[in-house]
């Protein structure tokens, strides 16, 4: 076929979901005479309008996506830190931080009819797609496998270092080595009948159990299944306590720094996986409310089982990485010192005026009818008690913490009387300091940027967790929060109140 007779019909429509996140590509190939003989369809993803919803958005619509974004990224659209690092995971390690950057083009399919096949059409195609999304593509394809995934990347540079690595050259994927060779359950139970039990049983029989496999040979408990997954690993994956408990009876020094297998994960590495990824799906669907202990407790014991520092005692390890705090000095766990100055910045009426439109806009519309000065002042007066409590105490922020630091005066009654929450001032500072943070327009950085007292701060894996602190401060994923449209909205700026229940003169603002 000649080539040089066809050509691409291109079509880019929004996703009608997250229109400014996803771009919906979908590639014609066109001959003069035989018409439409092949198509591509591609999604052109922008991770700069996910936020931190990079997951959530993914999961959407495709499975194959939804794979995608979990086995490589994380909810920021970052690449997942065990790809990136030296170790059997990362594969050739030629991709690096530059993927964590830029828009992100996902080939989902190239078919070609049938009668055009093994011509070199969908060659062609995806060479000539190529050179449209990126004008410095040259006439080769340079995919390369992302660490041990199933997934392969094409980088635009001609001097990215996945172009230096032969196509003979490209890392193996992780279960290469590995066949399941017993598929089914029952197969399964009686040729790796220990590794069957660690996985099935979650009762404290299974204690008893791994015991009389010992006692019967004391081998068993480290043989490895045909995922070369030995049952210490396989009691750590299916998250069983007890099953991961009794073995470290025994020495398992070996078996705990093994690799080889499946998922090219160490029994500690499989378990942050497990954790991660169950954090990402609470996340996304039912909100994530800490690590579990059994989650904590696992990691704890094979951390220590390995050899590898762990100073707190088990109580206070459980508290400190509840939340996934990485900094050591997060109050309660969760509300990290780069969080706590972010959104005192924030509550601080000398920093940010205060525009009466902007702070209404997260007041339920249902409470319109009480906009009187007297509210907007009760307001205030609930925005700088959450600024006292953040620069004057270390406490976590709360509801019940802020009220402490509330005058009783007629304004904050006022505020309260008419249904005015709290938690409306807390949806208003956590909302403008993310849309300010680096998952929005990133202007907090422009102001803060070289502050001496942000720079002192530690940084921790919480920093940009509002999402989080949301939900710890009372602020329910389920229920609906502002900004609300106010755009109808007659503020009563000038009047006191339509009620005159006290006869006290109105005291000047502060402002
Ligand atoms: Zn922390």
């Amino acid at each position: 076929m000649d080539m040089d007779a066809l050509s691409l019909q291109i079509e880019i429509k929004n996703y009608w979901v997250y229109p400014r996140a996803i771009k919906l590509i979908s590639v014609q190939v066109m001959h003069p005479q035989l018409g439409d003989i092949g198509s591509l369809n591609a999604w052109r993803i922008s991770r700069s309008q996910c936020a931190g919803s990079f997951l959530e958005i993914l999961d959407e619509d495709k499975a194959e996506l939804h794979q995608f974004s979990m086995t490589l990224f994380d909810k920021y659209g970052n690449l997942r830190p065990h790809l990136l690092s030296p170790g059997y995971r990362s594969g050739t390690g030629c991709w690096g931080r530059e993927m964590d950057s830029g828009e992100l083009v996902y080939i989902l399919d190239v078919t070609v009819n049938e009668s055009h096949r093994e011509k070199g059409v969908g060659t062609w195609a995806l060479l000539e797609f190529l050179k449209w999304q990126h004008v410095q593509a040259d006439d080769t394809i340079h995919f390369r496998r992302v660490g041990r995934t199933g997934f392969f990347a094409y980088s635009p540079k001609s001097n990215h270092p996945s172009r230096d690595i032969p196509l003979d050259g490209d890392a193996f994927a992780l279960d290469h080595n590995f066949c399941t060779t017993t598929a089914n359950l029952e197969e399964r139970k009686l040729k790796f009948p220990l590794h069957h039990a660690i996985t099935e049983d979650k009762t404290t029989n299974i204690a008893s159990i791994i015991q009389s496999f010992y006692d019967r040979d004391p081998t068993s408990i480290h043989k490895a299944d045909d995922m070369g997954f030995t049952p210490i690993f396989c009691a750590v994956a299916s998250l069983n306590l007890v099953a991961a408990r009794k073995p470290l009876d025994w020495d398992l020094h070996a078996d705990l720094g093994n690799a080889v297998n499946a998922e090219g994960a160490t029994p500690l590495e499989q378990l942050a996986d497990t954790l991660t990824s169950n954090r990402e799906f609470a996340e996304i669907y039912l909100g994530w409310n800490g690590h579990s202990e059994d989650e904590l407790t696992m990691q704890y014991l094979l951390t220590q089982a390995m050899g590898q520092t762990v100073d707190a005692n088990i109580t206070d390890y459980l508290t400190k990485t509840k939340y996934g705090c990485t900094c050591d000095q997060c109050a309660g766990g969760w509300l990290s010192p780069r969080m706590r100055f972010c959104l005192q910045a924030k509550g601080n009426l000398q920093i940010l005026p205060i525009c009466w439109t902007a702070l209404s806009s997260f007041i339920p519309p249902a409470l319109y009818p009480s906009f009187y000065l007297p509210f907007y002042k009760g307001y205030c007066e609930v925005l700088s008690a959450i600024h006292v409590l953040l620069t004057t105490t270390d406490d976590v922020l709360s509801a019940e913490g802020v009220r402490r630091f509330i005058k009783p005066d007629r304004n904050s009654q006022f505020f309260f009387r008419k249904g005015g929450q709290i938690e409306y001032v807390f949806d208003s500072i956590t909302h403008c300091a993310r849309e300010q943070s680096s998952l929005g327009d990133d202007t907090f950085w422009e102001t803060f940027g070289d502050d001496e007292d942000w720079l002192s701060l530690p940084t921790c894996a919480n920093d940009l967790e509002f999402q989080l602190v949301r939900g710890m401060i009372g602020l329910d994923r389920c229920q609906q929060w502002g900004p609300y449209d106010n755009s109808e909205l007659d503020v009563g700026e000038d009047s006191n109140g339509e009620e005159n229940d006290d006869d006290e003169e109105e005291e000047d603002d502060e402002e």
